[in-house]
């Protein structure tokens, strides 16, 4: 394994086997630009990249990471290969030492510009306990679930960068029981614990991405938090699917893990006990699956772990289902695995089947209980997965605190 001068333990999970990408700025310079976390710091690429006349210093001396994201897999790759000489070579040892930031000291931005957002429902444990949540007196998955990944649009200007607050949404509300909507806010907050996918190259219109197609187009994983709001959802999303309830915020994990860096982190997704059809069968395939191991913490207590390997349909599977009618990607389309909930209670990634409609609630070291989230709470998202030798590759956190409504 390379190992890197610089004083970071080989197991960091932000060590030199992971690289991630971040837009970051400081107090002393305000101008976002991309930096790579390495232990407990921030290499300013950008910085280096014009030091040492790099030939990729007008695709990392950038606001954003699109336009690196639009160059490719083979120029990732090699950017990747310059960007690790820089911290293993001590040649760069100047270089590097000067464009270093100690993380405590940068604000994360978002770090890509986004283009359309699609949210999947790819776990069987959460559909399923939903659907006996929801639907008690019908079988728990519908009858599409194990044809297709479902999934819908969601929106992506309100993409927010982790440690964004979430004022809770007001709007439309009406239990079972109630004679009409009432409108206020948000009674029922809750958060979806997953895991995002960042789209790189484009597409062009009519031509869909193929299984294979997957390493090509997609630059990176994060994580996400989808927040919604059970009661405005439950009132509104009969026929066309979730809008108000999930669309004030959806927050996104400030660091883009490359592909390049998971290598490790493959295994095969479940077995598909429904014979897919050719364009989503991928059981002839490279091993899809990624084995994250994820946390939800409210308010400091550990709620949840979802192990991510745990999903039905595959990330692979996802792209190819959502361009197979000849939509086309573009730089920045941003796609997320759907709630992350494995077999067990304590793997279950939102409130709402955690406390099961709020039957059961939560309870804290503090004595206090949640059925969902209240003013002030905040929730933390992290992940590892497998890395060389023993190591984990770190995910950081996508963290978001609930404030009051402003309606
Ligand atoms: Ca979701």
């Amino acid at each position: 394994m390379t190992s890197t001068w610089l004083p970071v333990p080989a197991d960091h999970p932000f060590g030199v086997h992971n690289l991630p990408y971040g837009v970051f700025t400081t107090t002393e310079d305000p101008i976002p630009r991309i930096g790579v976390a390495i232990g407990e710091h921030i290499l300013d690429v950008g910085g280096v990249a014009q030091a040492t006349g790099s030939d990729h210093t007008a695709l990392l001396d950038a606001a954003t990471l699109n336009p690196l994201m639009a160059a490719g897999r083979p120029v990732w790759t090699t950017v990747r290969a310059e960007i690790t000489a820089w911290l293993t070579d001590e040649q760069y040892r100047r270089e590097v030492e000067e464009n270093l930031v100690p993380r405590q000291d940068a604000t994360m931005r978002l770090p890509f510009e986004p283009a359309d957002y699609v949210d999947f429902y790819s776990s069987e444990y959460h559909a399923t306990n939903l659907g006996k949540i929801f639907r008690p007196d019908s079988e728990p998955l519908t009858p599409n679930w194990k044809h297709l990944p479902i999934g819908y649009h969601g929106r992506s200007g309100t993409l927010v960068v982790s440690g964004t607050g979430i004022v809770r949404p007001s709007g439309q509300r009406k239990a079972p029981a109630d004679a009409a909507p009432s409108f206020g806010p948000s009674l029922r907050l809750d958060i979806e614990a997953e895991v995002g996918f960042v789209v790189g190259t484009p597409t062009e219109l009519g031509t869909p991405a193929e299984l294979a197609d997957f390493r090509s187009h997609v630059f990176g994983v994060c994580l996400v938090n989808d927040w919604s709001a059970r009661d405005i959802q439950a009132w509104e999303y009969v026929p066309l699917g979730p809008f108000l309830g999930k669309s004030f915020a959806t927050s996104v994990s400030p660091w883009i893990v490359p592909l390049d860096a998971l290598g490790h982190a493959w295994v095969s997704p479940p077995v598909r006990d429904v014979e897919p059809l050719p364009y989503l069968d991928d059981r002839l395939t490279e091993r899809a699956g990624l084995d994250l191991d994820m946390e939800v913490v409210l308010n400091g207590h550990t709620v949840s772990r979802p192990p991510f390997k745990t999903m039905y349909w595959t990330a692979a599977q996802q792209l190819a289902h959502m361009t197979v009618n000849g939509a086309s990607l573009r730089t920045g389309d941003f796609y997320a695995s759907g709630t992350v909930s494995g077999p067990e209670v304590e793997q279950r990634g939102a409130f709402i089947e955690l406390t099961w409609n709020g039957q059961n609630p939560v309870k804290l070291p503090d004595g206090s209980t949640r059925a969902f989230l209240e003013d002030g709470d905040e929730v933390v998202i992290s992940a590892t997965a497998p890395g060389p030798n023993g190591t984990r590759v770190g995910f950081g956190e996508v963290a978001g605190r609930i404030l009051p409504a402003r309606t």
